[in-house]
């Protein structure tokens, strides 16, 4: 958001309280607003961000009002110690709910949450001592310094500072290590996985950071209210928050804000007229709701606030400030030591996998050694990419075994193969699509330093964060795409995605780099410059091993070839060898499918010419 716009909102929201002719109504609406807000930041997290959807954020903030209700209220406790309290439950209440439902996919991890958070609720209702439905009342209001926040004008105070400065930790949080492995959860988890990071303690983790911002909106509340009674911890709370995330722009934090606002606003506005208008009291505003909601999805699928953020910039002239910036100068990050040329670095030994009756891989073994490029070609379905997926965990092998380094790796998951030094690209790209190029190439460093998440929302790791961001935007200027550090990745050409991802793959500092078809998608010049980006590292002591269909590219860039067909090795050798294999030509021209591109057809034709 733009500096002087923020300054005004804030400035703006500082001053309303003491403008006299600011009607009461106005303020309560404004901490209501306020309280909505931080419900549904953690939603903009966990939904809009991670892509994990919970239905049952209500409850949590009934865990906070329930706790501080019950302990200021039976046993005298301040407040402010209470806070802490009900902070605490519901870090392992998340823990666990988490813990659980999070391991559920697709459609079971909504339903799961709707599961517990009705269980929740019924709780709320029934224990004695929680007042069943009656709740607890009597609640005293929370005061500061000896001043009470009694008044609406003065808990507002409290209420919008809680709100600022949880929108400041989670935008620091989203742009930083922790930040970058969470927004990669979304397209799945083996992109990130293949980079190290540990997918499955990242959605835990901004799970409870979603739990605890609606604990606080809780606590607020019990107080603001004054009394506390199960209903506005319900389901269909949880599905309005829910709405104001969607509404408001799942995925940025002032999407929370301005969803909470628009949805207060609207729901009392209706409420006021609707019933003037058909003359009942239903409840038509939820009808409306749906209405809106199936608008918005169809014309505003990313929500309000993109919009708003569409015209700020260009009332700045159409620039985009970037998120994060590479510094002009950083520590450099430590390489891992390099093997001697030569060295056995990769060995397969009867690799083979199975896909129920069809054998994929079949019992391949091969060598690599470092410092060599090494070309697996095969057309179509020969099960090269499948093999990538075994070297780098991605898929458990069925028999065989495969070694890096002269230790087993087979039994290992992605994220410890990638830690051990094996880089990776993809044949179909994984990038994070709305994510800056710089920041893309980033989250392939994402081992080489470790920033926990409170470091990185109270934004206390500049400085590695520099190193990190300088180290990305050298491995983009290696390969050539020093001009594109801002642009968002999804902008690019898909030539040029595939090199992102190389600049990916060689920031985690590989010793191993896998690429599977890279040059797919590139012009004869763009090919070029790739051949002697990855002659250099193979001068760099780089071990390399690629899938291509460019038979140009391959016979000029490779030391060692191994073809494949139907899952079996058919001919292994120098290139020039290769190419007059009898049973390679075969394979090759015999069985040309209709899966063949353009690209393969040129590359063979252009390779028959040469034999
Ligand atoms: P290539 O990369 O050489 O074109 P792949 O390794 O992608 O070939 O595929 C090899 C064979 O394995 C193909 O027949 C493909 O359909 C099959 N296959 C690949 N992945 C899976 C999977 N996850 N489940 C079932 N079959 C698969
Ligand atoms: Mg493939």
């Amino acid at each position: 958001m733009n500096r002087l716009l923020l300054v005004v909102v804030v400035g703006v929201l500082a001053l309303l309280p003491q403008m006299g002719w600011v009607p009461e109504f106005w303020i309560t609406q404004l901490n209501y607003i306020g309280l909505s807000s931080l419900v549904v930041l953690g939603l903009v997290l966990l939904t809009g961000v991670g892509g994990l959807t919970s239905f049952g954020q209500a409850a949590f903030v009934g865990i906070g009002a329930y706790t501080t209700a019950w302990f200021t209220t039976k046993l005298g406790w301040s407040p402010w110690v209470t806070l802490w309290i009900a902070l605490a439950i519901t870090f392992v209440f998340a823990t666990l709910i988490g813990a659980i439902t999070l391991r559920l996919s697709g459609h079971y991890l909504p339903l799961g949450t709707i599961a517990w958070s009705l269980s929740l609720y019924y709780l709320f209702g029934n224990l004695a001592f929680l007042g069943q439905h009656d709740g607890i009342s009597g609640i005293a209001p929370l005061s500061v310094f000896g001043i009470s926040l009694g008044a609406g004008r003065n808990i507002y105070y409290l209420v919008w500072l809680i709100v600022l400065g949880s929108l400041w930790l989670t935008y620091n949080l989203l742009h930083s290590r922790p930040g970058r492995a969470i927004r990669s959860l979304k397209g799945g988890s083996s992109m990130a996985e293949s980079f190290g990071v540990n997918t499955a303690n990242y959605k835990v983790i901004i799970f409870v950071y979603a739990a605890l911002l609606a604990c606080v909106s809780g606590w607020l509340y019990a107080h603001l209210q004054r009394a506390v009674s199960p209903s506005p911890f319900g389901l269909n709370y949880s599905i309005e928050y829910l709405f104001m995330a969607v509404v408001g722009g799942a995925g940025s934090v002032w999407g929370a804000v301005v969803g909470s606002a628009l949805i207060i606003t609207l729901k009392d506005q209706l409420q006021n007229w609707l019933p003037r208008i058909f003359d009942t009291n239903a409840n038509f505003e939820l009808i409306v709701f749906g209405i809106l909601m199936i608008f918005i999805l169809q014309y505003a699928g990313n929500g309000i606030w993109p919009i708003f953020a569409r015209i700020g910039s260009l009332l700045r002239g159409g620039k985009k400030q970037p998120q994060a910036e590479a510094p002009a100068q950083a520590t450099a990050l430590e390489q891992r030591p390099r093997p001697e040329k030569g060295t056995l670095i990769l060995e397969l030994d009867k690799a083979r996998k199975e896909f129920g009756g069809l054998v994929a891989v079949n019992d391949i073994s091969f060598k690599l050694h470092a410092g060599e490029i090494m070309g697996l070609i095969g057309p179509n379905g020969a099960g090269k990419s499948t093999t990538f997926n075994l070297i780098t965990g991605v898929l458990p092998l069925t028999s065989g075994d495969i070694q890096f380094e002269g230790k087993r790796i087979d039994n290992l998951r992605a994220r410890d193969i990638a830690r051990l030094g094996i880089g990776r690209t993809f044949q179909h790209v994984q990038l994070i699509p709305t994510m800056s190029v710089l920041e893309n190439v980033a989250l392939g460093a994402h081992l080489r330093r470790d920033v926990g998440v409170i470091k990185a929302a109270l934004h206390a790791e500049r400085h590695t964060e520099a190193e990190l961001l300088f180290e990305a935007a050298k491995q983009l200027e290696r390969v050539g795409l020093g001009d594109y550090l801002y642009e968002e990745a999804g902008n690019l050409a898909l030539g040029q995605q595939r090199i992102l991802e190389i600049a990916r793959a060689l920031a985690a500092d590989p010793v191993l780099l896998l690429l599977d078809e890279p040059a797919a998608g590139l012009r004869y010049k763009e090919k070029q410059e790739l051949a002697a980006v990855l002659n250099q590292l193979s001068d760099e002591g780089m071990s390399i091993l690629l899938v291509e269909h460019d038979m140009d590219f391959v016979m000029n860039l490779t030391d060692h070839l191994v073809v494949m067909d139907f899952g079996t090795k058919l001919a292994e050798g120098k290139p020039q060898d290769v190419q007059q294999n009898p049973a390679v030509l075969q394979a090759y021209l015999g069985g040309i499918d209709d899966d063949f591109d353009e690209d393969e057809l040129a590359g063979i034709n252009s390779s028959k010419e040469a034999v």
